[in-house]
């Protein structure tokens, strides 16, 4: 986060003066209370500074990387996920690298009726499997995927945070998002319901810093 000279200016005297009213601030720099307006609205939507009506501005004590922490940890999965792009497991490995190229996406997940999880397919996996000389017209996805209950996922209430990490320290690109259901046969099954891609991650990073 950069300020500007005067708005350092500003968080100087609130930091040692806080809490003070905008027309103390603006009469210790001899500018009248609307040409501080602007500044004071970025100071507090920064969340350095915090406002509270007939007290005035006091200095949050956040540093701008507790702030961007915060953030981090308060945007949800929800918030981010894309559509999931979904095969069944009886998809052959030819039409599953076609739905690839078509959905333009890395990762498959491998649904079973319900839209239930039943495992995930990387690029990877595709390449790997083209190397054995099977007839990949023929082979379903279901030999090669990655199956449940080795499936690592997300759901919607995760943190952005701790969705990338878990994304890093499995070295995977994409998770399902899912959510907890019951299967037709009674028992408890994981739904998928979005896509979490490191893509939705950069993004994410890239609107933070336009803000
Ligand atoms: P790629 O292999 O195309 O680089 P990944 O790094 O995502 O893509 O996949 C590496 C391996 O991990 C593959 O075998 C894949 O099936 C598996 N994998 C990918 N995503 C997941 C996941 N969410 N949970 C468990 N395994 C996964």
């Amino acid at each position: 986060m950069q300020f500007t000279k005067r708005q350092e200016a500003i968080l100087e005297i609130i930091k040692k003066q806080g809490p003070i009213t905008g027309e103390q601030i603006a009469e210790k720099l001899s500018l009248t209370r609307a040409t501080l307006r602007p500044d004071m609205a970025i100071l507090t939507m920064s969340g350095v500074v915090g406002a509270r009506p007939r007290v005035g501005y006091f200095y949050s004590g956040k540093t701008p990387n507790r702030i961007m922490a915060e953030k981090l940890h308060q945007v949800k999965v929800g918030a981010i996920k894309s559509v999931p792009v979904v095969v069944n497991e009886k998809c052959s490995v030819y039409d599953a690298v076609v739905t690839m190229f078509t959905e333009d996406v890395g990762t498959l997940f491998v649904v079973k009726e319900g839209g239930f999880l039943e495992g995930v397919v990387s690029r990877k996996d595709l390449l790997k499997i083209t190397l054995g000389g099977h007839d990949i017209y023929k082979l379903p996805v279901g030999v090669v995927m990655t199956r449940m209950p080795n499936i690592i996922y997300t759901d919607q209430e995760e943190s952005v945070w701790a969705a990338a990490k878990k994304l890093l320290a499995h070295e995977i690109d994409a998770m399902p998002v899912v959510r907890r259901k019951e299967n037709p046969d009674g028992r408890k099954g994981l739904e998928v319901v979005g896509r979490l891609s490191k893509t939705n991650i950069t993004r994410f990073f890239v609107e933070l810093g336009e803000e």
